[in-house]
């Protein structure tokens, strides 16, 4: 097996990841195979990807970190952002890279002129995130539930939701887990509103499930979109990684199939 690849995460038992990167090896008649593998010590990541013979990962929550620390070369982005969630072994040494970002970025395309933007949630996707936003010459405000991961983002303007006050951003993004498990938003719903009214899109990075904070933006005429084509594109960029296409002549093939792999 040429492309031995896999998922790693705590817990892994809900990734599509597979289903995706399969589907596109076998649409584009590659030797590889990926996996998932269920990993419960971060001190054991780099370990697990030499003793499984790996040549590729995509490493998800909670160990996007440490997937950083491991790595012998970290490509810019991955540095920048201060996670990595694809992994390439090459000759025994480990090089990072962050899709995310980039695959956000894709998602969001058809927005036009963002020039401010609000991230709510202050975890590694809205790291990632704000720094791809930042980077694209667009204003970034992060507002949080709680101060302590707010520490993280100085070079942004940063509140409590208690302390934000009700602005004028084109884009709205959560990227907090409310809604994921419960029926919960990521702040009151009279802020969000208020919000709303003076934003024109709303971006949700949880895909699978239409969420509290995307009904009541939907409700208050913002266009949406959920987390589904950051998923894809995340995944299609870490697939070109994974078998080295530096062009763009197989993206259709591989977001088409990947697209599909979701559906079953
Ligand atoms: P983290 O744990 O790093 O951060 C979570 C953030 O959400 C924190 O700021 C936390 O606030 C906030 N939060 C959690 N629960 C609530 C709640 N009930 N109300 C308000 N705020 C809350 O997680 P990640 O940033 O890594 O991931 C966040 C989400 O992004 C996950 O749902 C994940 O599945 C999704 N994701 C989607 C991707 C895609 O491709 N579509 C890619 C990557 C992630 P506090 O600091 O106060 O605890």
């Amino acid at each position: 097996m040429k492309h031995l690849l896999a998922v790693i995460g705590d817990p892994i038992v809900h990734s599509k990841s597979p289903r995706m990167h399969n589907n596109a090896i076998q649409a584009l008649k590659l030797d590889g195979l990926y996996l998932r593998y269920h990993l419960r010590d971060k001190n054991e990541l780099k370990s697990t990807l030499f003793s499984l013979g790996l040549r590729g990962a995509n490493i998800t929550l909670p160990f996007k970190e440490q997937a950083l620390k491991i790595a012998d070369f970290k490509d810019e982005m991955a540095l920048k952002i201060g996670s990595a969630n694809t992994l390439i072994i090459k000759e025994k040494q480990i090089y990072a890279y962050n899709t995310d970002g980039i695959g956000f970025l894709k998602a969001i395309e058809n927005f036009i002129n963002i020039k401010k933007a609000l991230v709510l949630g202050a975890g590694g996707t809205a790291k990632a995130l704000a720094f791809m936003l930042d980077q694209k010459g667009i204003k970034v405000c992060v507002a949080n539930r709680s101060q302590e991961k707010l520490l993280h983002f100085q070079n942004y303007e940063n509140y409590t939701y208690d302390k934000l006050s009700v602005q004028e951003y084109d884009l709205i993004i959560n990227t907090t887990s409310a809604g994921l498990k419960d029926e919960s938003l990521p702040c009151e719903a009279k802020l969000l509103k208020e919000l709303c009214k003076k934003a024109r899109y709303a971006f949700e990075v949880i895909y699978g499930k239409e969420t509290p904070f995307l009904q009541l933006c939907k409700q208050n005429k913002l266009e949406c979109k959920d987390g589904l084509d950051m998923l894809l594109w995340q995944g299609v960029f870490a697939f070109k990684l994974f078998f080295e296409f530096k062009d763009e002549s197989k993206d259709l093939s591989i977001i088409k199939a990947m697209k599909e792999a979701l559906l079953f």
